[in-house]
């Protein structure tokens, strides 16, 4: 083995670097564990380290999974919508249980399986999200065993994660697995499910969310700061959850809180520090899950969502016969509450999404001709997407991207 190893960058993690591509999903860190590292860089995102020297092999399987580098969607006979992707039903609801429904993102319903899947023995633990030890704005990868567990890693923050990086010795043990992370960390994890079998033997359900893009830490710190204190005087801090939409809360040292708006937090602050990979994300909407929860907003006559506190609601999308399997399952056993969705309604609920997808092939198209590299995207229905929005739309998206990357 020792003489096909390389001594300098992998090349998967070069071409990554040259086009900024990195989602921070860990999956190279997963594929060799001893030569790659995530760790925090400014601003404020989890990026792959390379201590050493990887493999010809490992090389090319970063290649072929990280979805820096592309995505391929096969939707089989699923219905396959160009803005949502290949699905089998939608729903909405919520965890019947009121703490967890309260503590929760939205309705908690992405947790309400997770206790399902525990409390059946279908799973042994949940890979999941939740707050870091040290530093209260930032994520660590959390193991939950049970319900309690799963209660307290609820809730979205909306920080760097790299899931996939803490994998490497539940796939070399024992034990059956729930997976929960960001769209391109499941995309990547099926990926990699093709190509090395363990995965599937360990990891038989994967769960995520819409995901409309990773802040830096460098976000979380501003909106600690906007709420008049310091990450240093702050104990625990909260992006949301505790009600529905819930706000940004920072304990400090003294026990007191302040708090924020999702309103302000999300919308004045945080989503101006996503990573440049989710502005150009062909999957927000979690493709390649069994299921993915987002938030079932209500929206205002002219179809934007109303961001007042109400209890929780999470639109619920099946994409595998598994998926639906488990969440039919999770409500015949009383865990969560479900009502059926109609999905005309859903470009009006999640307008973000719509946006971001409609304006996709412009803004790839204004890389492409700045000589920027893009990720390679099959089966996205990029083209269809585009479509729904007018010629005018798609020229100010494409001009909009070349005056962004030229001032970058
Ligand atoms: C970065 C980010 C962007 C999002 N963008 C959108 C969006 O555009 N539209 C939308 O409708 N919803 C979005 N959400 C998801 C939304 O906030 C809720 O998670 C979703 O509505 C499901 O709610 P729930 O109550 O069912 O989930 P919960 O029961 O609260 O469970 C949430 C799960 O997400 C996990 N999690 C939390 N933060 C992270 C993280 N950073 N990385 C990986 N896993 C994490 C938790 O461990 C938990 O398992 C986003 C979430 C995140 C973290
Ligand atoms: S996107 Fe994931 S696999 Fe690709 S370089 Fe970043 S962390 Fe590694
Ligand atoms: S927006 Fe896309 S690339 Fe960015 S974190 Fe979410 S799923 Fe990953």
């Amino acid at each position: 083995m020792q003489n096909n190893i390389r001594s300098e960058s992998a090349r998967s993690l070069a071409r990554v670097e040259r086009g900024n591509l990195c989602s921070g999903c860990g999956a190279c860190a997963l594929i060799a564990p001893d030569k790659i590292k995530m760790e925090i860089q400014p601003p404020g995102y989890l990026r792959p380290c390379q201590t050493g020297g990887v493999t010809e092999e490992q090389d090319q399987m970063i290649a072929q999974v990280c979805p820096g580098l592309g995505q391929t969607v096969i939707a089989g006979d699923r219905p396959d919508d160009p803005l949502w992707g290949p699905y089998l039903e939608m729903h909405v609801g919520y965890a019947t249980d009121p703490a967890l429904r309260h503590t929760a993102s939205s309705g908690g319903a992405l947790s309400a399986v997770l206790v399902h899947l525990l409390k059946t023995g279908q799973v042994d633990a949940v890979v999941q999200t939740g707050a870091a030890a040290d530093v209260p704005n930032a994520n660590a990868a959390v193991l939950s065993r049970d319900e309690r567990a799963v209660f307290d890693a609820a809730g979205s923050r909306y920080a760097p994660s790299a899931p996939l990086a803490a994998l490497a010795p539940l796939l070399n043990g024992e034990g059956r697995f729930a997976f929960v992370g960001k769209p391109c960390d499941v995309a990547a994890l099926r990926a990699l499910a093709a190509r090395d079998p363990r995965i599937d033997d360990r990891i038989p359900v994967m769960l995520s969310f819409f995901c409309a893009g990773v802040p830096s830490l460098t976000g979380s710190a501003a909106v600690i700061e906007a709420l008049g204190t310091t990450l240093a005087d702050t104990r625990a801090f909260r992006y949301r959850g505790n009600g529905w939409p819930g706000r940004a809360t920072a304990t400090l040292n003294n026990g007191s809180t302040l708090s924020m708006s999702y309103h302000d937090s999300w919308g004045m602050i945080l989503s101006r520090h996503v990573q440049h990979r989710c502005k150009i994300c062909a999957d927000g909407t979690g493709t390649a899950a069994d299921i993915v929860c987002a938030d079932a907003w209500v929206s205002d006559a002219a179809g934007y969502p109303l961001f007042e506190e109400r209890d929780g609601i999470s639109l619920i999308v099946s994409r595998t016969e598994k998926g639906a399997a488990m969440l039919a399952a999770a409500a015949q056993a009383g865990e969560i509450q479900l009502e059926k969705f109609d999905t005309s309604n859903l470009a009006s609920i999640q307008p973000g999404q719509t946006v971001r997808r409609r304006a996709l092939l412009a803004r790839l198209l204004a890389l492409r001709c700045l000589g920027r590299a893009t990720p390679r995207y099959r089966g996205l229905h990029l083209v269809a997407a585009a479509r729904q929005n007018s010629p005018a739309r798609n020229m100010r998206n494409f001009w909009g991207m070349v005056r962004r990357s030229l001032t970058r």
